[in-house]
């Protein structure tokens, strides 16, 4: 699993994320929800070691990563824009995270190949990710972090970009990849809705701080106070 101690950012008097100590166990999908502006991307950011946080530490299966590279740290992250390389194939964007592992070329095509399976895309290896829709190329972007094996997935605000349709269809299949690899996520939106379907956990952030984290029913139940009670009475 992953946790937190205490992680605190701040840009010059600006305090971005506050004192956030956070557990998700192995296994685990957390859905980190919260208003815009409120540090979730930041805290993602810390996570995945893009960040340097003014204070605190992440822990990854009890290993302290704070601060250690990217490809160092064991976690992959999706982010809200896809961020696939356009001059490269959808296959090789898919193996580039493995060549940072080590792997040697046919293993990494191999693997790329199954993980394309995985996402229904196995059929757009050589295509450009230019000519793909959001949709596919979300799916190649998931394809690509799902491939690398590393035991923590970080996923950005990944659907903001797809239609209602569409956005509905990848919640239902991020669950079930999510059954299928048990890899430990944490899912960043802003979408009540969107975490209530996905998370096995919610976490609410206010102005950088985590408010409450507990299951989806708990959490409705029993909000903490009053800003996750307005939060959640919300529709978006
Ligand atoms: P959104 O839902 O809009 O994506 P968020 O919850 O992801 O919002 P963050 O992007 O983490 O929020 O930003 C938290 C706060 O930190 C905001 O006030 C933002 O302006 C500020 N911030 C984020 N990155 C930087 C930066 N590099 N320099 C200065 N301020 C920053
Ligand atoms: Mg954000």
């Amino acid at each position: 699993g992953l946790h937190t101690e205490n992680l605190t950012k701040r840009f010059g008097d600006l305090v971005a994320v506050e004192d956030v100590s956070l557990t998700v166990e192995a296994g685990e999908l957390l859905c980190l929800l919260g208003p815009s502006g409120c540090g979730k991307s930041t805290t993602l950011r810390m996570l995945a070691g893009l960040e340097t946080p003014t204070e605190g530490e992440v822990y990854i299966n009890d290993t302290e990563v704070t601060d250690q590279p990217p490809y160092k740290q064991d976690s992959s992250m999706v982010f809200q824009e896809w961020a696939l390389f356009p001059h490269k194939s959808v296959i090789e964007n898919v193996a580039f995270g493995l060549k940072m592992q080590g792997m040697d070329k046919k293993a990494r095509r191999e693997k790329a190949r199954e993980m394309l399976e995985v996402m229904e895309m196995g059929e757009f290896g050589d295509a450009s990710p230019t000519d793909l829709s959001g949709g596919q190329q979300q799916r190649v972007a998931l394809a690509r972090s799902l491939a690398t094996e590393s035991p923590v997935l970080l996923l950005d605000e990944p659907l903001s970009n797809l239609d209602k349709r569409l956005k509905e269809q990848m919640q239902i299949e991020i669950k079930e990849i999510h059954s299928q690899f048990q890899r430990t996520t944490i899912h960043v939106t802003h979408d009540q809705d969107e975490a209530f379907t996905i998370g096995d956990k919610i976490g609410i952030m206010n102005d950088g701080r985590l408010v409450q984290v507990g299951p989806p029913r708990e959490v409705y139940n029993n909000p903490k106070n009053k800003f996750v009670e307005e939060f959640l009475g919300e529709t978006n």
